[in-house]
């Protein structure tokens, strides 16, 4: 792992962001600290972000909303930061598009490893890329591994958080074969799946509903009983320059 990553905080909690900037520069992370969402945006056009730590509850725009926006223009990892009990913040955080969650209070050592294990999908995500110049198409969509793009069958791009992609590139490679939720979990991450584990089913249903809500076949993804999944187009392999 590259330890001059740069990550932002967004915590309007003094307490709170010193113990989050404080743990994390202990393990080598460059960390800028802001309280609000304008602070982050300044931030972010100036400095190269790598990840971003965001509290759900802030005075004035909210995380969520922050989140959502930050969606709309850029891939960049994001953990939310949620309230104690509140579930429906998590859900919300997870389906506009952040990649994991935390709910508080947390232990440094456990935002430390989610920081770490949201770095290294999102790193071996980009060694996968460099792998491999390789355009995947099914059912008239077309995957480019290269750029990370999704394009519809309309030719329109679509947009896709790291984690979805991730999977969905992980299904083009494993068409028409039974994938078991282990299996996943390893090809996305390695062994580290616990942290990954609780979000995978909210991912691919929020996958499930972008890639299949433009065609009139709307079973691209299939549960199979016992936990797996089964990627049903033909995937043919395309290689441009
Ligand atoms: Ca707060």
């Amino acid at each position: 792992m590259d330890t001059s990553s740069h990550i932002a905080v967004v915590e309007d909690d003094p307490d709170i962001s010193r113990m989050m900037v404080s743990c994390m520069t202990e393990h080598g992370f460059e960390v800028t600290p802001t309280t609000n969402g304008r602070d982050l945006d300044r931030v972010m056009s100036s400095e190269k972000i790598d990840l971003v730590i965001l509290d759900v509850g802030l005075p004035g725009e909210d995380g969520l909303s922050i989140c959502r926006r930050l969606r709309g223009k850029s891939a960049v990892p994001i953990i939310m930061v949620t309230g104690r009990g509140s579930d429906t913040d998590r859900i919300v955080g997870l389906e506009i598009g952040a990649d994991d969650y935390l709910p508080k209070p947390f232990n440094p050592r456990e935002l430390v490893a989610r920081v770490k294990a949201v770095m290294r999908r999102s790193t071996m995500s980009e060694q996968q890329q460099t792998d491999s110049a390789r355009i995947l198409m099914f059912e008239g969509w077309k995957l480019d591994l290269a750029r990370r793009q999704l394009f519809d069958p309309d030719g329109e791009p679509r947009s896709l958080t790291s984690g979805e992609f991730n999977i969905l590139a992980i299904f083009c490679n494993n068409p028409r074969k039974v994938l078991s939720r282990d299996e996943l979990l390893d090809q996305l991450h390695g062994r580290a799946a616990a942290v990954f584990d609780r979000s995978v089913d909210v991912q691919i249903s929020r996958l499930r509903r972008k890639i299949e809500s433009k065609t009139k076949d709307p079973s691209f993804i299939k549960t199979i009983r016992y936990g797996g999944y089964f990627f049903t187009p033909q995937v043919t392999v395309v290689h441009e320059n």
